[in-house]
């Protein structure tokens, strides 16, 4: 059967790379009828934090990636965080030590450094010696008898070489001469990270390890403690890194890196799982846009590209903008009725007004934080901004005053007010009449109106943004040029 696990640090926020491989593997369980497991891994105990964990938990559910077994959902394979799973790190430990992939090392830091300094001078890699790789029973017993601290040291082959046949890279190898005799369990009987990875994966049955390609090195030693340990060797996919627009590697500098942040300005769970999606994967189609049920049923961890993805917050916003517009109209109305209401740019949540107002903005805006700039412009009136062009020069000027001067009689008689009152229709019928007596249509009718009656040159469908405005109750109806 099949089991993913996603094991993140919890020493900081939920990054977008970390959410990637978290939507990589689950969108693998989902497709495969498997299991998503999800594991702390918090041996760093310095800087692991309940807090990050708890962000990072907040962060997953938020994007929709509920795993089956893991922190507060349990599971027959706990615990879930490796800082609980202490005991059986030992046992196994102490397995390997009996079947002699590991032995003790007495050697002593300063020891190790002057092995290090030998070596470098020598040119040769820094790898352990192995002074005590064949150490006499004898010797051994005298250190313990002295109470020397030691760690237990993973017996490397010499030679040869180790290769896996990664699902994303294909077959990756490595010789083993250059790695050297590595520790795995430290002198306070920390075990060490590579080591805990290993005995969890195994006993948690995990048949297909998805993760960022940073962790290959790793997966050669977590690779030999499987074969010393005898559990069979799970599935590798490698999953390439996300980068800057520039090409290096994506950090806090080129922005926004952490879903929460995403989250906190405005965007979308759904949009963000698409965009994360397309950062090395596509279904072989132009299509970009899916939901997560389509990605369930599309994804395919042989089409997850080998080379790096750029991720570009320019797409994701407009991808944004794509989820929004695909969310039924009464619930984003509900949604953008409920931002104005708690910014305080409306009284209530909803009504014919906000849904009026939803229908004529939702087109120009990505982010449901962009309809706060939206409606507020729509009903302000900077006509002094927009009568003159960034030069100063006055755009609209001589057309204005004419249609000003028989708008204002409309304004005085009723007459506009009470087309307004009958809606879009009854904008239509006084548009077209105004239009006539002043013998003005189309371009030379419309822009002298829309600055005259919105206060900007442009905007979305000039009589709905009349009738909103006039809904409103913005007394600037008409501007005070025009009187
Ligand atoms: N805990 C590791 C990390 O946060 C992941 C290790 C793994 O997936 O094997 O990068």
């Amino acid at each position: 059967p099949v089991r993913v696990r996603f094991a993140p640090s919890p020493t900081g926020n939920l990054h977008v790379g970390g959410a990637r491989t978290a939507l990589f593997n689950y969108l693998f369980a989902r497709s495969k009828g498997g299991k998503f497991v999800l594991r702390i891994e918090d041996t760093d105990l310095e800087r692991s934090t309940r807090e990050s964990e708890e962000a990072v938990l907040r962060d997953l559910a938020w994007l929709g990636l509920d795993w089956d077994e893991g922190p507060g959902v349990g599971g027959d394979y706990g615990p879930y965080r490796q800082s609980e799973r202490n005991a059986m790190y030992k046992q196994y430990a102490e397995k390997l030590l009996e079947s002699g992939h590991v032995y003790r090392c007495f050697c002593s830091n300063e020891e190790l450094e002057k092995m290090k300094e030998i070596a470098e001078l020598k040119k040769l890699p820094p790898v352990y010696s192995g002074k005590w790789a064949t150490a006499a029973d004898g010797e051994v017993e005298e250190e313990l008898a002295k109470g020397t601290p030691y760690t237990y040291r993973f017996r490397v082959p010499k030679e040869g070489s180790l290769k896996i046949n990664d699902l994303i890279r294909g077959e990756v190898s490595w010789k083993l001469d250059t790695l050297g005799d590595f520790v795995i369990m430290r002198s306070n009987g920390q075990p060490v990270y590579n080591f805990c990875v290993t005995v969890d994966d195994a006993t948690m049955a995990i048949s297909h390890v998805i993760r960022a390609e940073e962790h290959l090195p790793n997966t050669l030693r977590q690779a030999l403690i499987y074969k010393a340990l005898g559990f069979p060797m799970p599935s590798f996919a490698h999953v390439s890194l996300i980068l800057a627009p520039d090409r290096s590697k994506l950090s806090k500098r080129h922005g926004a890196t952490s879903v929460g942040q995403y989250r906190d300005m405005g965007y979308l769970p759904q949009a963000m799982v698409n965009y994360l999606a397309l950062l090395g994967w596509g279904d072989g189609t132009e299509n970009e846009f899916f939901t997560i049920d389509q990605l369930v049923e599309k994804f395919s961890i042989g089409r997850v590209n080998k080379s790096g993805a750029v991720f570009d917050s320019t797409k994701l916003r407009w991808m944004n903008g794509q989820h929004l517009r695909a969310i039924p109209f009464e619930e984003l109305s509900q949604l953008i009725g409920e931002r104005w209401k708690s910014t305080g740019l409306l009284t209530e949540s909803e009504g014919p007004f906000v849904e009026d107002a939803v229908q004529l903005l939702k087109d120009g805006i990505d982010l449901v934080t962009d309809s706060d700039t939206a409606l507020s412009s729509l009903l302000s009136y900077p006509v002094h901004a927009t009568l003159t062009s960034p030069e100063g020069r006055p755009i609209v000027e001589d057309k204005l005053s004419e249609v000003s001067a028989h708008l204002l009689a409309a304004y005085d008689s009723g007459e506009l007010f009470g087309a307004l009152e009958e809606g879009l229709a009854g904008w239509q019928k006084w548009v077209k009449g105004f239009g006539k007596t002043l013998k003005r249509k189309g371009k030379s009718l419309f822009m002298p109106l829309r600055v005259l009656l919105t206060g900007k040159l442009h905007g979305p469908d000039m009589g709905s943004s009349v009738i909103l405005i006039y809904k409103a109750g913005n007394h600037g109806i008409v501007s005070p040029q025009a009187g």
